[in-house]
């Protein structure tokens, strides 16, 4: 045993890999396991606007968040919009910026997109595709150049969009339950 913190753990390697051994809480929804976070199948990518696309990983209903990875190609822009919570970003290929800052997110780099930002992503001509994994928390307002509100997203109209668009696809609409918690 030894002890950190106040805390203690197990040096035996036979104790350290015993698995817990009783079942999960009743409450506790299963896990999400998604070996394809960057699908091949393009129909599991969904169109939101011209060159843009998100792939749902996991639609949180009950906590009012989602993650996706958000890919854009050649010369794409995410409508201008505003965040009333957080959003954390991490870019996973290519490159972007927002037309509201002076810095570009590049290949592996983090973002914490902090509440109250109004901005405007936009993927320059050079860069063929940028795939970026967010969580958004809330929703995003869609406005105009003065902040006036034009319409909004949230968990739920992003469950929407999915199911209308695998239905369409021939996947079926109920394959978006798998990202729903
Ligand atoms: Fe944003």
């Amino acid at each position: 045993m030894y002890e950190v913190q106040g805390r203690t753990f197990d040096t035996d390697p036979d104790q350290a890999r015993q698995p817990y051994r009783h079942p999960q809480p009743v409450d506790c929804r299963p896990e999400i396991v998604l070996p394809d976070a960057v699908p091949t199948d393009e129909r599991i990518w969904v169109p939101t606007q011209e060159n843009v696309w998100f792939r749902p990983l996991c639609l949180n209903a009950s906590d009012g968040y989602w993650t996706t990875m958000l890919r854009v190609r050649k010369s794409g822009v995410l409508s201008r919009h505003r965040h009333p919570k957080p959003v954390h970003g991490l870019v996973v290929k290519g490159s972007w910026r927002y037309l509201e800052h002076d810095w570009v997110a590049t290949e592996g780099a983090y973002v914490y997109e902090t509440p109250g930002e109004t901005h405007t992503l936009v993927v320059d001509d050079d860069v063929e595709e940028m795939i970026t994994f967010f969580q958004v928390n809330g929703a995003m307002i869609y406005v105009d150049p003065d902040g006036k509100a034009m319409g909004y997203d949230d968990v739920f109209t992003r469950i929407d969009l999915c199911r209308r668009h695998y239905e369409a696809v021939g996947l079926g609409a109920d394959y978006v339950n798998q990202f729903i918690r």
